[in-house]
């Protein structure tokens, strides 16, 4: 599971602070030292840390917490809340466009989980939302994507639009249009990712963007590749500003520290969560629960 090793350290941190009773301010800066350890351990970025350990900090010394007669519990509960914070507080929706269709559109490296994570999210839309959604397939590079897609589409039971190896800007107007003449009220357009960040791909996305001025832009990024995952939705972020985060592969045991720095280095909130391969393993992503989790 992922976040092992890192609730596995906090917890040890928060034991030493309970056995000890009334704390000192030595024994917080010697329990924050441990969790600054944990947290970087957990492949959290540098100055996610910092100032993690800072905002802590400082509420943690405060007399009422060392004089409480729980002072353990009461760091704990801090902790707590700034990792609730440090994930962007409440969870965030999809933006339905006021017109018909809901443009969506998914972005990412290759093997992130576009393609799967489309079809999720589709799967999703029409299950929570009553949605009658689209997938179109303008990854026109990867040889086996629109197979993948329509493999994907028809196991759900979604339509799935495809010109072959047509222009991608093409592809996504048409797509659209496609939708709006049967009833599609969103097109989750998964588009080609590559290997590493490359200039050529940001054109082609800008393009897309640029045509169809989509509702949202959902990253894609694997949970299990770390402080790379934070280093790709921040080069998105900066060609595309994108809307939110899917995070996927969280059943797997990724450290944790691309879920803990992608909203405090981009700006941006991690939405969804893929928690498998199977199609309907995605869930809305909840800050307070990820943290309850996290702390075990
Ligand atoms: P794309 O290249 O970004 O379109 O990525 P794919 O959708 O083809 O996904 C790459 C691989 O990751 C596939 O084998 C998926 O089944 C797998 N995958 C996607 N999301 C998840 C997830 O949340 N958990 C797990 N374990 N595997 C996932």
């Amino acid at each position: 599971m992922a976040f092992e090793g890192l609730t596995e350290k906090l917890s040890s941190a928060f034991k030493k602070l309970r056995n000890k009773g009334r704390l000192t301010e030595s024994d917080v800066k010697e329990a924050m030292r441990e969790i600054r350890l944990a947290l970087l351990e957990a492949d959290v970025s540098y100055k996610v840390v910092k100032d993690f350990i800072k905002a802590v900090t400082e509420k943690a010394v405060g007399t009422e917490v060392l004089e409480s007669l729980t002072p353990a519990q009461a760091i704990v509960k801090i902790v707590n809340q700034e990792l609730v914070s440090l994930m962007g507080g409440g969870s965030a929706k999809i933006t339905i466009a006021s017109q018909p269709p809901t443009v969506v559109m998914m972005v990412g490296l290759q093997g992130a989980g576009k393609t799967t994570n489309a079809a999720k999210l589709a799967g999703l839309m029409r299950k929570q939302n009553g949605k009658r959604p689209l997938l179109a397939a303008c990854d026109i590079y990867r040889p086996a994507a629109i197979q993948q897609l329509e493999v994907v589409g028809k196991q759900l039971d979604i339509p799935v639009f495809q010109m072959g190896q047509e222009n991608p800007v093409t592809i996504a107007e048409a797509a659209i249009a496609h939708a709006k003449k049967h009833g599609n009220d969103m097109v989750f357009l998964d588009t080609a990712g590559r290997l590493h960040v490359d200039e050529a791909l940001m054109e082609e996305l800008q393009a897309i963007k640029q045509a169809v001025q989509p509702s949202e832009i959902l990253l894609v990024v694997d949970a299990m590749i770390g402080q790379d995952a934070v280093n790709a939705a921040k080069a998105f972020d900066d060609a595309l500003d994108i809307d939110g985060v899917v995070l996927t592969k969280l059943d797997g045991d990724a450290r944790g520290g691309a879920a803990l720095s992608i909203k405090a280095v981009t700006g941006k909130p991690i939405k969804f969560v893929g928690m498998g391969e199977k199609l309907d393993n995605i869930e809305v992503f909840h800050p307070d629960r990820m943290a309850s989790r996290i702390l075990g």
